[in-house]
């Protein structure tokens, strides 16, 4: 019998009803297939979790990465966390400019540094010494930011993630955004926040998008796994917890999880989820609402 394994990707949550999303889908569909492929065939869920990270930021299909719109200031500001789950090591980068690939820079910051979370300036630098590709030129490689775009993007809430269990039973989340639409310049939401937006133990992966200061607040990741540790909830129950919570406090929103046992849970309390799971029992789904 194959050997368990599990992924999930997501593209954010608050899709537009009567948007078509058939691109986006497309795009999660092949991105899906690929990931599910390198996990059948022994990749570590660390590294897989990057690589679907980093193919959703380089799309420019969702609000990260090269998708990102930029904070009142007219500057692209990045956000991005990885976390691995059996060593509970994690890197994370904030409000991040001149960089293609925020989720790499989460992840030098991890492999490279004795810290988790570095932002702004510090974060430039560590990218540029760990030879990151750069962006030169932020309004050719972002795309003309025109009023339609801003309002399309507003509600959109394009953050990336992606979570996996790996043939070896670890587990790894990864997550990255250029955060809400019309951010204030310094702002850094949930998504590189170890905890609120992103987590990984030996229990579950979590990766989260929505209103990050709710997220924040709610610690919501990390509430999935103490929801299951203290509360002996079930992992779709926590999950539903987690988001409750969010809600509870005035946000809303979405996640990805899955567990040690392979389990896979999304949900939101958003418009809808742009999401994509497959498991080595042979689930492979898509889909943006319902
Ligand atoms: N959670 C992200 C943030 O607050 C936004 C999103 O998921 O769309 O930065």
């Amino acid at each position: 019998m194959a050997k368990l394994w599990a992924l999930a990707l997501h593209g954010g949550a608050g899709p537009i009803f009567g948007r078509n999303y058939a691109p986006e889908e497309a795009h999660l569909r092949a991105l899906l297939k690929d990931g599910a492929a390198r996990l059948a065939a022994g990749e570590a869920a660390l590294d897989v979790v990057e690589a679907m990270v980093t193919a959703l930021e380089a799309s420019g299909l969702y609000v990260a990465g090269k998708g990102a719109s930029p904070n009142t200031a007219g500057q692209w500001e990045l956000d991005a966390a990885i976390m691995d789950g059996r060593t509970r090591r994690a890197g994370a980068v904030g409000a991040l400019q001149g960089f293609e690939s925020p989720v790499q820079a989460a992840r030098a910051v991890m492999e490279r540094t004795p810290n988790v979370l570095l932002v702004a300036g510090g974060a430039a630098t560590l990218a540029a010494s760990a030879n990151l590709a750069r962006v030169t030129d932020p309004r050719t490689y972002y795309g003309a930011v025109d009023e339609d775009t801003m309002q399309e993007k507003s509600p959109g809430m394009g953050t990336v993630g992606a979570v996996a269990l790996d043939q070896y039973g670890d587990l790894a989340a990864a997550t990255s955004t250029g955060g809400v639409l019309s951010k204030t310049p310094g702002r850094i939401g949930d998504t590189p926040i170890i905890g609120a937006g992103t987590w990984a133990d030996e229990r579950c992966a979590v990766s989260c998008t929505g209103l990050g200061e709710y997220f924040i607040r709610a610690n919501a990741a990390a509430d999935v796994s103490a929801r299951i540790r203290y509360g002996n909830q079930t992992f779709e129950k926590a999950v539903r917890g987690a988001l409750d919570d969010v809600k509870r406090l005035g946000g809303n929103g979405g996640m990805i999880a899955v567990s040690a046992s392979g389990e896979l849970v999304w949900g939101f309390n958003s418009s809808g989820l742009k999401r994509a799971l497959a498991d080595s029992r042979g689930r492979f789904e898509v889909g943006t609402f319902l």
